[in-house]
């Protein structure tokens, strides 16, 4: 069987509660499509392999809009119930070749802490289905008549939100035996009538759902507050020597000469990987990968990239752009940077239009004039949690 981790994420909400002319899931927060944050939080996951997009009928189109550039695996049409939605989308990942374990979420819950998908797989290990709660803090009263009437006892309730996490054959078959004419409003329910335990984890405030009006606009200001830009820049340099392959922005550049040096020698991911560090405050290449050590000789740069991007993703953290410069007489960089573009964007998880790759000469003076070497400078700007 599959080892594979899949997010299936349901969008198919036509509800107009939030006000504005278009479902909740297509309108912007901060700039961004809600959807877009939902799929970014996801796929930026390293445990995450896949998202599968569940929207509704004659959505397809303002889904693919919303996405921009973003890739998912697949686009499923859900049903006119949130159930009937996810049931859609688990029979399309069990005819895809199944997984091992699902994550189902809710594009109207966007803001996603990579924490929370760490506690649930860990909670998965030992349950079939985990979800994320939090206590109830406000008194609870029941209504009579628009009077207050009595008080319940808020001992042992706590709210629930997603995304939520099941083994993934638990799950198809709760769903599958479930009486189609009754509802039901998440998925843990299914699974516990099926007969299986589902195990509480902390949730999180800002997982909370986006239904009203009121909501978007906190959900704004919260997002402006509660975030902080970094910047981070990195420069690195390395000789040109004759048998030698030459890696740029993890692309093979057919060469004369290659770059030497610590691992594949890819100057403009080093430069990268220092930028993105840099912004974290969390030192520098050297510093995680030191060249003294053997295991790092002629090993892709790629690698080096990956773990730079887990580190953001590990504070909570979203890169929104990066941009290098490449300092070099030769070979031209022009004829590669959309397939450096592309690689770098692929490595990052993030759409190529917020990869820019530039490159220049020293006029022909310094040791990048000379040839001897290639030079790269990086910028990375990330966003972060501010309090932390
Ligand atoms: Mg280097």
């Amino acid at each position: 069987m599959t080892d594979r981790t899949v997010a299936l994420l349901v969008a198919a909400g036509q509800g107009s509660r939030a006000g504005g002319d278009i479902p909740k899931q297509f309108r912007r927060i901060g700039g961004k499509p809600v959807l877009a944050h939902a799929v970014d939080a996801l796929a930026g996951h390293t445990a995450i392999g896949s998202v599968v997009l569940v929207v509704g009928a004659g959505q397809e189109e303002d889904a693919r809009a919303a996405l921009e550039s973003r890739t998912v695996s697949a686009i499923v049409q859900g049903a006119d119930s949130r159930r009937g939605s996810v049931r859609a989308g688990l029979e399309h990942i069990a005819s895809a070749g199944g997984a091992a374990r699902i994550l189902v979420h809710d594009a109207a819950r966007p803001f996603l802490p990579a924490t929370v998908i760490d506690r649930l797989l860990a909670a998965l290990e030992g349950a079939p289905g985990a979800i994320p709660a939090l206590p109830v803090a406000d008194t609870l009263v029941r209504s009579e008549h628009d009077k207050a009437g009595d008080v319940v006892d808020r001992d042992g309730l706590f709210r629930v939100q997603t995304p939520q996490a099941f083994r993934f054959d638990a799950l198809l078959a709760a769903h599958r035996s479930w009486d189609g004419n009754r509802e039901a409003t998440d998925d843990a329910q299914i699974l516990r009538h099926s007969g299986h335990d589902v195990t509480l984890v902390a949730g999180d405030e800002r997982l909370e759902k986006l239904t009203y009006a009121e909501d978007f606009l906190r959900a704004e200001a919260r997002l402006g507050a509660a975030r902080s830009v970094r910047t981070g820049m990195g420069y690195d340099v390395h000789r040109l020597a004759p048998d030698e392959e030459l890696w740029l922005c993890g692309v093979r550049i057919p060469h004369d000469r290659g770059l030497a040096g610590h691992s594949d020698a890819d100057v403009a991911i080093h430069a990268l990987v220092d930028a993105l560090l840099g912004a974290l405050a969390e030192g520098d290449i050297g510093s995680h990968f030191p060249p003294s050590d053997p295991q790092w000789r002629g090993v892709a740069s790629s690698r080096f990239l990956e773990y730079a991007a887990e580190r953001v993703a590990k504070r909570d953290g979203f890169i929104e752009h990066v941009d290098l410069t490449l300092i070099c007489e030769a070979p031209k960089i022009g004829p590669h940077r959309d397939a450096m573009r592309a690689r770098i964007a692929e490595i990052l998880h993030l759409p190529p239009n917020r990869v820019s790759i530039k490159a220049t000469t020293t006029e022909r003076l310094g040791f990048a004039g000379r040839r001897e070497g290639i030079a790269a400078q990086a910028v990375a700007t990330l966003s972060l949690p501010a309090l932390i």
